[in-house]
């Protein structure tokens, strides 16, 4: 009978743990403040699950980052106040500038490794899923396919992304982001 609880116990345990991990690993989920659209955007870019309104009421964005267990990322002092009523986890981003804003982010949580660049749609705030090239041959333009080398599908949009030369200019700017820490962007 004990041996029959202790076991059922390490299952509970184990379940626990690994809710908790679960839960970690889904924690890092973010709310961006109105202000700062291209911190959102960048965040998007890197792979993390951000939400962002351009007009949205500060108790509107509050109720929706408690309910969703997201971070609030604002630079507003007085809605990092409402947010702590609220018991809604924050972080107050110092800078005005986006790089220094994306890095702050980054190294407050600990993300650095955890970035998964283009594995996102920006508008619909989804994961991409992957598409085989025989797939993506009926979907996208010939000449698309020719350069593209992998594809992407957004199961909420259904646009169809690629890896191609037009990300040259992107790249540098992730290189500059995730690469040279402790210089402006
Ligand atoms: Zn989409």
């Amino acid at each position: 009978m004990s041996a029959k609880i202790s076991s059922t116990k390490t299952k509970t345990d184990t379940l626990i743990l690994l809710f908790f991990r679960i839960t970690l690993k889904k924690t890092m989920k973010f709310a961006v403040d109105c202000m700062l659209g291209k911190l959102a955007k960048w965040l998007k870019i890197l792979g993390f699950d951000t939400v962002f309104f351009s007009r949205i009421e500060d108790d509107e964005l509050l109720e929706l980052t408690v309910r969703e267990g997201r971070i609030l990322l604002t630079r507003d002092t007085g809605f990092m106040e409402k947010a702590a009523r609220r018991n809604a986890h924050t972080l107050f981003v110092e800078s005005e500038e986006w790089p220094d804003q994306v890095r702050q982010v980054l190294s407050s949580f600990n993300l650095r490794e955890k970035c998964r660049p283009y594995s996102r749609c920006i508008p619909c705030n989804a994961s991409l899923k992957d598409l085989s090239r025989e797939k993506a041959r009926n979907l996208v333009s010939p000449f698309v396919f020719k350069k593209g080398k992998s594809f992407a599908l957004c199961p909420i949009c259904g646009r169809i992304f690629w890896k191609g030369t037009h990300h040259e200019d992107m790249e540098k700017k992730l290189d500059k982001l995730l690469n040279q820490v402790d210089q402006d962007g």
